[in-house]
Order: structure tokens, then sequence, then C-alpha cells
């Protein structure tokens, strides 16, 4: 694995969550936070940590944040704060910012102003859980933009002790197989040949509407 050098600023639920989660992966990643607590918690949690303000330039500068490959910006409802500390972060030219947005005006200016990548974790969350309460056959699902997505869908009694040739689901649904989890191990790159058994899980991808059919009829 390619090790990335990650800094996320803000240490709030959403930000202590994603620096945790990098350090495990294995990646390089600095904590700062504003408020001294906060990133003594995440001590433990990353490679090196500092209490800093992420609209203090000079502060951002002497911390080296240009260097960074990835820096999520993760401050939460201090609106002003998030937009200027992205600001600097392009201004600095770090390729890669990641921003927790409020609310649509947020993500407006984020936009404007150059955020790469702009996350809504509460709704996509609200969207995820909803996807998992209205269908017992949704295990995951991750949407790729507006028209796309991929789902794990868990295989049904119907499709349990047939190939993928039996199911033909991109010709007749416009989906494709990407892979086939069977408890701890997960196929890859299924063969046409290859046999589903009851409760695998499917990991599909396509556009919402045809998923929703495969779902729906093909399941
Ligand atoms: P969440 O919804 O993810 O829990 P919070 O609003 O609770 O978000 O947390 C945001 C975090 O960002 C807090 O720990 C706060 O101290 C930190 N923070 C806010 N403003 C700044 C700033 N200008 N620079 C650095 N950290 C900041």
């Amino acid at each position: 694995m390619v090790k990335k050098q990650f800094a996320v600023i803000g240490l709030g639920r959403f930000g202590s969550s994603v620096c945790k989660e990098l350090y495990k992966l294995g990646h390089q990643v600095l904590a700062i936070d504003s408020k001294e607590e906060k990133v003594n918690d995440m001590t433990r949690h990353s490679t090196h940590s500092a209490i800093a303000n992420g609209t203090d330039e000079k502060a951002l500068q002497s911390l080296g944040i240009r260097n960074f490959d990835y820096v999520i910006v993760a401050i939460g409802d201090d609106i002003q704060s998030s937009i200027l500390c992205t600001l600097l972060l392009k201004e600095f030219g770090v390729a890669n910012v990641w921003v927790k947005a409020q609310n649509y005006y947020h993500e407006r200016v984020l936009e404007k102003i150059g955020a790469d990548r702009i996350v809504h974790p509460e709704q996509d969350m609200g969207i995820r859980i909803a996807q998992h309460l209205t269908s017992e056959k949704i295990v995951d699902y991750i949407e790729l933009s507006a028209d796309y997505s991929i789902v794990e869908l868990i295989a049904t009694d119907k499709v349990a002790n047939k190939s993928l040739i039996d199911l033909d689901v991109r010709a007749k649904y416009g989906c494709t197989i990407l892979g086939i989890k069977r408890g701890e191990d997960i196929n890859i790159a299924p063969m046409p040949t290859d046999h589903i058994e009851k409760k695998d899980i499917l990991i599909v991808f396509g556009h919402k509407n045809d998923l929703k059919r495969f779902e729906d009829e093909g399941m």
C-alpha cells in the first residue's frame, strides 16, 4: 500500500473518526484542533498532533500543511472558520482538500473556493440507513454520483445455485457484478461460470434505476 500523508483539522465526532480510521489503516495522520483536550484524545490515534487554529495562516505553514496529500477540514458549526481554512489550504496548493459541509450555502461557497470534495456525513448516513431499512436485501450502499451506485445485495433463494451466465444480469438489467463475498472470502473477479450460494453478498454496480429493477425483479 502506498502510504499517503493526511491531516485532519477539527476533531469533533466526524474528524476524530476519520483520523482514527486513517491511522488504523496505516497512514500518516496529523491531527489538529484548536482545543487542547480534543488533541490530547487523539494523540494515541495519530502520527502527530497539534493544537492550532485552522484559520491561522502562520500556524498552518509552520506545521508544513502544504506537504500533505490530503487535508480533511472537519470544523463543525463554525462555517466561517471552515471556509477560511479551506481557502488557505487551496492557496497553499494542497492538492486534495475534503471538507465537511454544514448546509447548502456552505457547500456552494466551498465549491467556489475550490474544495476538492464536499461531504455531508449526516445526510449520507441518513440515506444509507434508509436504504438498509427499506430493503432486506441491501447490506451496503455507496453512491458514486447522482445516477450510479454500488450496492451489496444478499443472495436470495431466487439466485442461489445459479451461475452468473444463468443470471445474465448485464443483459437483463444493465448491472455489473463486481464481486461476490462469501463469509470472510471475497471473489473480486467472478467468472461467468461461478455459482452463487444463498447468503453470498453480491457487489453490484449500475444505474440506480437498473439496480432497483435487479433488486426487485431479479433477486
Ligand atoms: P462534529 O459534528 O463532527 O462532532 P463539532 O462541531 O462537534 O463537529 O467539532 C468540530 C471540531 O472542530 C471541534 O473539536 C472544534 O474544537 C474544532 N474547531 C472548530 N473551529 C476550529 C478552528 N478554527 N481550528 C481548529 N479546530 C477547530
